[in-house]
């Protein structure tokens, strides 16, 4: 066979193995088989020097457009093929609009956030606004402020704890409100809601709770008032048919003083574990301002009088939401969580 002969029978033969291959492996493979170092084409080329010398650039003409043909072909099959292989892909890779979606895992509010904010709500419906201050706290307005002096048992080293000697973690968020008196006179009608310190922890006690305080002051300000705001609360925390009762108490600055008992919302009243068989429940702690309190802010005692309260977030959560141990609140176990 001669060289033009062989030519000839190469490119045909490109043509059917062309149109026969339909991944780009066995394309691959074709174009080494032919066009490689040790491919059929190239070993063509190094039959030259065999020929007359006459018949030399004919038939290198001819080798070298058999050679620009065939990678010309090969690159055009490539593409057809890829093309190929990306249409076979968007096709298996369809979204069946018909399969059920995925679910997103989402976090759930806690249920301290949720009875916060309930209370809030019903607060600020009634008029209050909002008040914010430091949890890092001057000993000044923690404690002596609020009529509480140095030598006062709360003071102990047991409750409080201590960054210096004039600095505290708060343990209450009272000291937002003589924080609010400072700067402002009466009518001062505000709640303050936060986290608080003391060095306790035990089933009913956690170093970190959350408080919701408020204060009112202004002229011809009663105890009337007070439990009326107090008992409307109530209500609207735990429902209408709740009874509510006012028993005498002390705080350093509060005079007189009352602690605030709502009717067993597990029992009825009729006595449970829950309320220890009294009926009763204790929720939050009340009074009138001490007019102590009032020189320090610089309000006239004569003029201006108040009420203040105070209550545990996790105390009215525990109630509402029937739970029994306070470390719930702050294990961070989803399958609590995940029930409110
Ligand atoms: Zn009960």
């Amino acid at each position: 066979m001669d060289l033009r002969q062989e030519i000839e029978a190469l490119e045909s033969e490109i043509r059917r193995l062309l149109g026969e291959v339909d991944s780009l492996e066995a394309l691959d493979r074709l174009r080494v088989d032919f066009l490689g170092r040790k491919g059929k084409i190239t070993l063509l080329t190094k039959r030259l020097g065999s020929l007359a010398k006459e018949e030399r650039p004919e038939a290198g003409k001819a080798i070298n457009r058999l050679k620009t043909w065939a990678a010309e072909a090969l690159e055009e099959k490539m593409r057809a093929v890829k093309a190929a292989v990306r249409a076979r892909k968007l096709q298996q890779e369809r979204v069946d609009v018909t399969l059920p979606g995925r679910r997103v895992p989402a976090g759930r509010e806690h249920p301290i956030t949720l009875v916060s904010r309930e209370i809030t709500d019903i607060f600020t419906g009634m008029g209050f606004d909002i008040a914010e201050g430091p949890e890092v706290e001057l000993d000044y307005y923690n404690f002596e402020a609020l009529n509480i002096p140095k030598d006062h048992p709360a003071r102990d080293m047991q409750d409080t704890f201590y960054v210096s000697d004039n600095v505290v973690l708060r343990t209450h968020t009272s000291p937002v409100q003589v924080r609010t008196m400072e700067k402002q006179r009466p009518p001062v009608r505000i709640i303050t809601l936060g986290a608080v310190y003391r060095c306790d922890s035990d089933v009913t006690h956690t170093p970190m709770f959350h408080q919701v305080e408020g204060l009112l002051v202004d002229e011809n300000i009663t105890m009337g008032d007070l439990k009326g705001v107090l008992t409307r609360f109530v209500h609207l925390m735990f429902g209408r048919d709740i009874g509510v009762r006012f028993r005498p108490s002390f705080f350093p600055f509060t005079e007189p003083s009352a602690e605030v008992d709502i009717q067993c919302v597990i029992c009825k009243g009729k006595g449970c574990r829950v309320c220890a068989q009294t009926g009763w429940l204790e929720i939050l702690g009340c009074g009138m301002v001490d007019p102590a309190v009032y020189g320090f802010v610089d309000y006239d005692p004569e003029i201006y009088s108040g009420f203040a309260w105070g209550l545990g977030v996790e105390r009215v959560a525990m109630l509402k939401y029937g739970i029994n141990d306070l470390r719930s609140f702050f294990e961070n176990d989803m399958r609590f969580l995940a029930q409110f």
